[in-house]
């Protein structure tokens, strides 16, 4: 049985796959493609407080890749101290069906990190700043400056390995302790990654308090120093302003967005952070506006209700529950 508001959607879906044409909706000029990063094997998972098993997260690996995902971060080499649902990263990495062209970058904090990540065979890594001076003290016991001093031994040593390397920076909108962060605070940490050889920084905003105009002006400062087509943005769910704040950002030209599958997630170190936006919002917003993503939104919502069920949770994905009610 449909109801009506299913109705609706469905009819959305054919208005825009309809209408939409090569990238310029109303005022806005927007990418014809976009790359989905999913982060729901590691920032997800990291943050649920149900233990997987590792043949679970090989599983949903492997299932967002069928689904059509081509860069699934894939975990972490975090100490198990302080992140012990991941502390199975080396088996993970080694156990799933490594796909040609698929990327499976993995979070390494320092070098210890990046030698054991190296000898489970991984090919790209991530490393992980902040824009707040406080979160940074807090989430990885260092200051920025430290942190990027850290970084810096990290990103040349997987270089000379021939390791690609992404950036993140957190905290881009808002932080738990300091609150507002001057965007030039942002545009600076995050060039100084671009300038160790990171390939691309992801612009979190973590706690998921910022606004689509915070978006604006953020982007803008930062894309004053560094070109769009290095930057992706990242963006948690905590006030719903995910989807209008990813739009923001399509519309400066960034076409590189993380998300995570069933909205998985959240962040420890963040209190009250919501999870990541879910992986099939962005899907269904994307596709209803032409922009391609190569990734089968069918599929997703399956592989969504496969993690969900196995956490006994209900997918934060919008999408995926009103479609499983058509
Ligand atoms: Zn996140």
């Amino acid at each position: 049985m449909f109801s009506c508001c299913a109705r609706s959607l469905v009819r959305c879906r054919v208005f825009y796959r309809t209408f939409a044409n090569q990238g310029v909706i109303g005022d806005g000029t927007y990418p014809q493609f976009v790359k989905i990063v999913e982060v729901g094997p590691r920032d997800g998972l990291q943050n649920e407080p149900v233990k997987v098993p590792t043949n679970v997260k090989v599983e949903l690996i492997n299932r967002l890749v069928a689904a059509g995902l081509c860069t699934v971060e894939a975990t972490s080499f975090v100490s198990p101290k302080w992140v012990p649902q991941l502390a199975d990263g080396a088996e993970v990495l080694r156990s799933i069906d490594r796909k040609p062209g698929i990327r499976y970058p993995v979070l390494v904090p320092n070098l210890k990190g990046l030698n054991a990540a190296i000898n489970a065979g991984a090919e790209e890594i991530a490393v992980f700043g902040a824009a707040s001076e406080s979160f940074s003290l807090k989430n990885i016991n260092c200051s920025i400056d430290e942190s990027l001093l850290r970084f810096s031994d990290v990103i040349k040593e997987a270089l000379s390995h021939g390791i690609r390397v992404r950036g993140y920076v957190s905290c881009v909108l808002g932080c738990p302790y300091e609150g507002k962060i001057n965007p030039h605070k942002v545009a600076k940490v995050a060039s100084a990654m671009i300038d160790m050889g990171c390939y691309e920084i992801s612009l979190g905003d973590t706690i998921g308090v910022g606004t689509p105009g915070e978006m604006d002006t953020m982007l803008t400062e930062v894309t004053r120093l560094i070109p769009v087509s290095n930057l992706a943005v990242h963006c948690h769910n905590t006030y719903g302003q995910a989807l209008a704040n990813i739009l923001m950002a399509l519309q400066h030209g960034v076409s590189v967005v993380d998300s995570s599958v069933a909205g998985l997630g959240g962040c420890p170190y963040a209190k009250g952070a919501s999870g990541n936006v879910a992986t099939e919002d962005v899907v269904y917003m994307l596709h209803g506006m032409g922009i391609e993503t190569g990734v089968d939104l069918e599929k997703l919502i399956e592989v969504g209700n496969y993690i969900s069920t196995f956490l006994n949770r209900p997918t934060a994905s919008k999408v995926a529950c009103a479609l499983s009610k058509l």
